[in-house]
């Protein structure tokens, strides 16, 4: 009998299957030997995919030299890092930490000292429907989802949520009290790859102006390369105040990142924030050497051709296959709404081999590493028309005559295994 792995843990996870112990390229590979192609990505965290040379080399080199040494000292990957950070973005200042929510946090507290100090009032921070901004509590306070928020009342005070690319009422409840931020994802992730819209974005970037407020972009899933543009931002022409960034960051270690314009964190002082673990030189030299590969011009151009490849193959199965309703993204981030709950569907595509993410809106994710292949599309594509044939557009598993051949398939699969 096998041990249930779930008994060890708080149950904040629902995990089946045995546990992965090796990865190579775009391939995780479980205790048991089984072999799956990824495009989940860790959740958007390993863009260069698995035993990516160059980062091999960094942690054989920084890993054998210094871990760790604490924000008492500076340390050279960490300025290396925010050099290359600052010349290829909009920010003059930079602020490290080790995860999303975290760089989140200190966003809202750098909008909130600027705030306060402009006016008491001055401390409410706006974010959107069906956003998701991490699970501390500012960062929870801050994700505008009742669901995340049940049975951890109260949240902070001064979060407000208006509905997302709706301008005239994001007007209005703006209007209702002192903002000190506008948190938004440009291109909102765990909702199901929802772009907001260029004109949306403009209005907030113009009222933000007017009224002294900050304008916030979370680029934590969608930063970093993932739409073939270096930063979401570029792709609506929209600059923001402060830029937080995580997930990919790190090449897999963990890593979050504040971008700053130098306005809105002049009134920081010492002591005002800080961090331990932030910006350890290991995580922030596999950052640098991520960074370096990820901007380059070639790099984003293929990732834009390889995304526009993935669409066209997914929008051709949209054709055939009834239960797709919706085929959207940029580059690499891209969505797929079914009309079924697309749990089931991508429980079943990792038994057939294919990691997949599940998103708001019956939506999964193709959120693989930025250096797959045609071949691996063309792979990915297949398994997931395959698993999708296996249902009918009830959610039901399909009849056994009726897809003969495909069950066949799937049972022969599974023999193997
Ligand atoms: C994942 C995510 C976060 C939270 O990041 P953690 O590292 O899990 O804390 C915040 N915002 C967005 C847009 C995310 O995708």
């Amino acid at each position: 009998m096998k041990k249930d792995l779930n008994s060890l843990f708080v149950p904040v996870f629902k995990r089946t299957g045995a546990p992965f112990v090796k990865g190579k390229g775009v391939y995780l590979f479980d205790e048991d030997g089984k072999k799956y192609l990824d495009f989940g990505s860790g959740i958007a965290v390993n863009a260069l995919g698995y035993s990516y040379p160059a980062l091999e080399k960094v942690i054989k080199t920084q890993g054998a030299s210094l871990l760790h040494t604490s924000n008492l000292y500076f340390n050279k990957p960490q300025i290396e890092l925010a050099e290359l950070l600052l010349k290829k973005s909009f920010a003059d200042k930079v602020f490290f930490c080790n995860s999303g929510t975290e760089a989140n946090e200190a966003a809202i507290k750098f909008a909130r000292k600027r705030g306060n100090l402009i006016s008491s009032d001055k401390y409410h921070i706006l974010s959107f429907t069906d956003c998701f901004h991490g699970r501390t509590y500012g960062a929870l306070s801050a994700t505008a989802q009742p669901v995340f928020h049940q049975g951890f009342e109260p949240i902070l005070d001064g979060f407000h949520y208006a509905p997302f690319n709706d301008m005239e009422k994001t007007k209005e409840i703006l209007s209702q009290h002192q903002f000190a931020a506008i948190f938004i994802e440009p291109i909102q992730g765990e909702s199901g790859v929802n772009s907001a819209t260029a004109e949306f974005l403009r209005f907030l970037r113009e009222y933000a102006d007017k009224f002294e407020i900050l304008l916030i972009f979370d680029e934590i899933q969608c930063g970093m390369a993932r739409t073939g543009h270096l930063w979401g931002y570029e792709l609506f022409n929209v600059i923001p105040d402060i830029m937080t960034l995580a997930k990919p960051v790190g090449g897999g270690l963990p890593l979050g990142v504040v971008l700053c314009k130098e306005t809105a964190v002049e009134k920081m002082a010492v002591g005002d924030h800080g961090t331990t673990f932030g910006g350890n030189p290991l995580a922030c030299s596999l950052g640098f050497e991520l960074l370096k590969i990820v901007s380059d011009k070639s790099f984003l151009k293929e990732v834009r051709r390889l995304g526009q490849y993935l669409k066209k193959k997914l929008n051709t199965l949209k054709e055939t296959i009834p239960c797709i309703e919706e085929v959207r993204g940029t580059g690499l981030f891209v969505g797929v709404q079914l009309s079924i709950d697309p749990l089931p569907v991508v429980a079943k595509c990792k038994d057939n081999g294919l990691l997949l993410i599940k998103a708001g809106h019956h939506t999964i994710r193709f959120i693989p590493p930025l250096v797959i292949t045609d071949n691996d599309i063309d792979k990915a594509v297949s398994i997931f028309e395959k698993t999708l044939s296996e249902f009918s557009c009830t959610g039901e598993m399909v009849d056994t005559e009726v897809k003969s051949d495909v069950k066949k398939k799937s049972t022969l699969r599974k023999n193997k295994n």
